[in-house]
């Protein structure tokens, strides 16, 4: 009698404050990214141990070993590449901003320069903001913070991902999203440089998930508006 192979489990970590892709929902995480990663234990074999970090805190986790993965709805940018590997991309997104609905001086990015302008910390938003020149940028922590700040005209506007826009925008009718887009984003799971062996498990999986069925449904649990 052969007994069975033991799975081999991994470290994962996430950021549970980005509804629709992970948040906390009665103490659970629940979220695009963690039936995603459901899924990549049963299509690749392994075991996935899901850990709450702050999404400033994911990268320096995963080269420090504390963790072996990100699922976090991470873009992918050239400067990230140099740290870690990335998977093949599983979801497209773009950087929208947000204003108070009777906004009108504000229309695109180019009314930006000489704005109060909110982003969340260590984001593909926080990079973009810091390259539009004239901004006066506030960093929160959290985006929910500057949601606040926001709705309280503490800010003028905020740069965000656009589903976690939509979410956020569903909750303040008061906001709302600008139609032109700043920037197009991939998001893809991220793997520390040593190990190819995990990167390998996770694309051969995500052959097998992207484009299928099951890919289909989570689009349709958690993405209520498609770009
Ligand atoms: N996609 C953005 C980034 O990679 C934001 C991700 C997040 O806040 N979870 O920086």
């Amino acid at each position: 009698e052969t007994k069975k192979e033991e799975q081999k489990t991994y470290v994962v970590g996430m950021s549970a404050d980005f509804a629709p892709f992970e948040y906390r929902e009665g103490g659970e995480i629940v979220g695009f990214d963690v039936d995603l990663a459901k899924e990549i234990e049963k299509q690749a074999g392994i075991k996935l141990e899901i850990q709450d970090i702050a999404f400033a805190g994911l990268l320096p986790a995963l080269q420090t070993g504390k963790i072996d993965a990100i699922i976090s709805g991470m873009s992918v940018t050239e400067e990230r590449k140099k740290a870690v590997n990335f998977s093949k991309a599983y979801f497209n997104v773009s950087q929208v901003i947000i204003v108070k609905k009777d906004d009108t001086s504000i229309t695109s990015g180019e009314d930006l320069p000489g704005k109060n302008v909110g982003v969340p910390l260590g984001t593909t938003s926080d990079t973009l903001a810091e390259g539009i020149e004239g901004i006066n940028l506030t960093k929160y922590n959290k985006a929910y913070e500057a949601i606040l700040a926001l709705n309280t005209s503490k800010i003028d506007a905020i740069i965000l991902d656009y589903q976690q826009a939509v979410n956020f925008v569903g909750q303040n009718p008061e906001l709302k999203i600008l139609p032109k887009e700043l920037a197009k984003e991939e998001y893809a799971i991220a793997i520390s440089k040593e190990n190819t062996e995990l990167l390998e498990k996770i694309n051969g999986a995500l052959d097998n998930i992207i484009g299928s069925e099951f890919y289909q449904e989570l689009l349709e649990k958690y993405i209520v508006e498609n770009e």
